[in-house]
């Protein structure tokens, strides 16, 4: 809303919309129907999908989304119909106390290979509810509203790398990249071992090194199949300002290099064919 109202002041809206304010857009949304904003939400993409917008060239012409969830509110005071609730502890004039807090989560779906990201739709994670079966809801939902070939390919975090849920993607004719950590230790432990030899892959760029293993076929038990497994190691040289003092208690500025490590697993069940690993990295 932030970004609309910018654009209706200045930018290409000002001329098609005019002067619109944030408040405005809050006041017409509350009394709106979110099933008709879903809707239309969904026709909006689907046309820039027809005009080949959505199209890019680092994803190698895939539509590429990504599924999340996020807590967007609590309160202990304030509530409404529709709230999750849970105990929380804190701080009440110095006692700790149980509360019971209110708050809410969404799961969103967002085309995330376009210049900027495209909300599909996002869906109120209901009380008893997880996040991974209400973003499973939400992209069920897609297919009714967008076209069968709109979306190729999700992303999403690790919490989402469960049997069930990669079934039922693989299901509506989804690729999927996934995020590999210790919630699936057998597939992590098997994947480590499979990617214990040095790297396949060794790129160089300005101030960082990237080191990638691939297993095509990495056996994971709890689902009775074989996924895709890319790891990275990420290597950041970075230059950092460090001050210290000296003998007589000057402050003394001293340049020095920090480097960061990051590591990585991710699965897919991506075809790669002629296509390089590297692209699974690209694309988590
Ligand atoms: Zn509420």
């Amino acid at each position: 809303m932030h970004r609309v109202e910018t654009e209706c002041q200045g930018s290409a809206l000002s001329k098609r919309i005019g002067s619109l304010s944030e408040d405005a857009l809050r006041y017409a949304l509350e009394r709106q129907d979110p099933s008709a904003i879903f809707a239309l939400g969904c026709e909006i993409a689907g046309r820039l999908e027809r005009n080949g917008i959505l199209r890019s060239d680092w994803s190698r012409g895939l539509v590429v989304a990504a599924v999340g969830g996020i807590e967007i509110c609590s309160s202990f005071a304030r509530s409404c119909d529709y709230c999750m609730e849970r105990k929380v502890k804190h701080l009440v004039n110095g006692e700790l106390c149980e509360e019971l807090q209110y708050y809410h989560r969404i799961c969103a779906v967002t085309i995330v290979n376009s210049a900027f990201p495209i909300p599909l739709g996002f869906r109120f994670q209901k009380d008893g509810e997880t996040e991974v079966s209400c973003s499973l809801s939400l992209l069920q939902d897609l297919p009714d509203r967008v076209s069968r070939r709109f979306l190729d390919l999700l992303i999403a975090d690790a919490l989402y790398l469960q049997a069930p849920f990669v079934r039922a993607v693989e299901g509506l004719g989804l690729g999927w990249v996934i995020n590999l950590k210790d919630n699936q230790p057998e597939l992590l432990a098997e994947a480590q071992r499979l990617t214990a030899w040095a790297a396949l892959h060794r790129g160089n760029q300005e101030q960082q090194e990237l080191q990638l293993w691939h297993a095509p076929e990495v056996y994971w038990p709890v689902a009775d199949r074989s996924v895709r497994v890319v790891k990275t190691v990420r290597t950041q040289r970075q230059n950092r300002i460090r001050v210290s003092l000296d003998d007589a208690g000057r402050r003394r500025p001293q340049k020095e290099m920090v480097v960061e490590l990051s590591t990585n697993c991710y699965a897919s069940n991506l075809e790669l064919g002629t296509i390089p690993p590297v692209f699974v990295h690209q694309l988590a």
